[in-house]
């Protein structure tokens, strides 16, 4: 039968994730009318625990997205920077790299500033930059994704404040793992989606929109219409989606976002996280020759990424990848634009553990073992 090959692996990677079995077995409720009674039920309760995530922060209106992260970073683009503006992205890596292509191609005036791979942003060439460019509004990524550094979003964002700026935050990868600090930080528009910290599949994307930001784009013009934050803003306040949601991801979201307030609760879900950076912190001393890649002070909750040694080459973690397959794990042989950039510099490679959404302290301390047998037979 169709499916029966299917292989039930244990995701590892940074997205998709892997999903709780209650999660899996709420893709089986029933399917919906989006303009009908029976969507509140679903729609209220997720309006009102994803605000809970969020911190509850005042002023803010949760908006759920047809599409996924990139749709929403794509919305807060078209909607927020205006033509006469100047937009900087600055970016920590390949995420941070992706907000600045949205801004280009969808011709605003951007410029962009680069860090080094496994840096967070420096207040000190942020400021800079900002000296320099006297952007109106600034882009930053959370936590990168492809390196495993998380910033500090209330300090850059009172820096960007300080200059005059208005910030806005891609959080794709974090939230539901750490606190957002979006009540601290006060974005025109913090954006995140499904399929990572909220354990949830891929499918739709989630802003939290301040006042400030929809008096911003009131003024801007030529938004489209998906990518419309106003547009979406009215049907959200009525707990509806502008376009016909999938309904099998809204009833898993329904389901999984109640189980993360009121059965983890948010503060468990943070610490269960903590818990898992420091696991894999201490587990790469035990393995000869591996360190970790991220700035100090700046390692992710929701991964890790670790510097191979000398010998290690981009094929050998492809191999390692199939051997893993093989004890039932996906494994993320790290992020290909990275690899190949640091091989060209004759440098060994970087791989990530994904340890977010619903993965178990337990649970990783059993994977990092495996791959620990696994990564020693290379050396
Ligand atoms: C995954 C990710 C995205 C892109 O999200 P999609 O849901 O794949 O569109 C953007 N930013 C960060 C930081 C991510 O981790």
């Amino acid at each position: 039968m169709i499916g029966d090959d299917f292989a039930e692996l244990k995701l590892f990677i940074t997205g998709p994730i892997l999903l709780r079995e209650e999660v899996r077995k709420a893709g089986l409720l029933p399917e919906f009318g989006h303009r009908d009674a029976e969507n509140p039920k679903r729609f209220e309760p997720i309006m009102k625990n994803i605000m809970t995530i969020a911190g509850s922060p005042e002023g803010y209106t949760p908006v759920i997205f047809n599409g996924s992260g990139t749709n929403v970073l794509e919305a807060s683009i078209r909607s927020l920077v205006a033509d006469s503006d100047k937009v900087l992205n600055v970016s920590v890596g390949a995420f941070g790299d992706l907000y600045h292509k949205l801004a280009v191609v969808n011709g605003k005036n951007a410029v962009q500033l680069k860090f080094t791979h496994g840096r967070a942003i420096d207040l000190v060439k942020l400021e800079a930059a900002l000296k320099k460019h006297k952007p109106n509004l600034v882009t930053f990524t959370h936590n990168e994704t492809a390196t495993g550094v998380v910033n500090d979003v209330v300090a850059v964002c009172e820096l960007i404040r300080a200059h005059g700026a208005q910030p806005i935050i891609d959080a794709v990868s974090i939230f539901g793992g750490a606190p957002a600090f979006i009540s601290e930080s006060r974005p025109l528009m913090y954006c995140t989606a499904t399929q990572k910290g909220l354990g949830l599949p891929a499918g739709f994307g989630v802003a939290f929109i301040s006042e400030e930001g929809i008096e911003k784009a009131a003024g801007v013009e030529n938004r489209g219409y998906t990518t419309d934050i106003l547009a979406q803003i009215a049907k959200a306040k009525l707990n509806q989606t502008l376009t016909t949601p999938n309904g099998t991801l809204a009833n898993q979201m329904c389901v999984q976002l109640d189980y993360i307030v009121n059965d983890e609760t948010v503060e468990g879900r943070f610490k269960r996280h903590e818990n898992m950076r420091s696991i894999a912190g201490k587990w790469v001393e035990t393995v000869d020759g591996y360190e970790l890649f991220a700035q100090e002070g700046h390692r992710s909750p929701t991964l890790t990424t670790f510097k191979t040694p000398s010998y290690m080459t981009i094929d050998k973690l492809k191999e390692v990848k199939e051997l893993m397959r093989g004890y039932g794990y996906l494994f993320d042989p790290g992020y290909g634009k990275i690899n190949n950039e640091l091989a060209e510099q004759g440098e060994s490679p970087i791989f990530r553990v994904g340890h977010m959404a619903d993965i178990l302290p337990e649970m990783l301390e059993e994977y990092l073992a495996v791959l620990k047998k696994v990564l020693l037979k290379f050396s």
